[in-house]
């Protein structure tokens, strides 16, 4: 029967506190604390200026882990262009090959 109350307890004080976490996280977005727009290193996470572009902070691991990925990203385009290109060249050249 204790355990049972320890419990119902315990339940009762995560739900309260989970409530006052949601209402101090609501007043924060309502402008309690001011915080500029910004944008966030895409390596880091560090925040960085809103105009910065490519968003990568300053470090120079960063700039070389942003250039890997977007190397892989124009690729992986190139690919996403290319197979189909090829794919639709075969089927001309299979049609051709039929009629003539
Ligand atoms: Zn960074």
């Amino acid at each position: 029967m204790s355990r049972r109350d320890t419990i119902l307890r315990a339940a009762k004080r995560t739900a309260k506190e989970a409530r006052a976490a949601a209402s101090s996280r609501r007043e924060r977005s309502r402008g309690g604390i001011g915080v500029d727009p910004h944008r966030h290193c895409v390596v880091c996470w560090t925040p960085v200026h809103l105009e910065e572009d490519p968003a990568v902070c300053g470090r120079e691991e960063c700039l070389n882990i942003h250039k890997k990925r977007e190397r892989s990203r124009k690729r992986l385009v190139i690919l996403m262009y290319m197979i189909p290109a090829i794919t639709v060249l075969f089927l001309i050249q299979g049609v051709m090959g039929a009629s003539g």
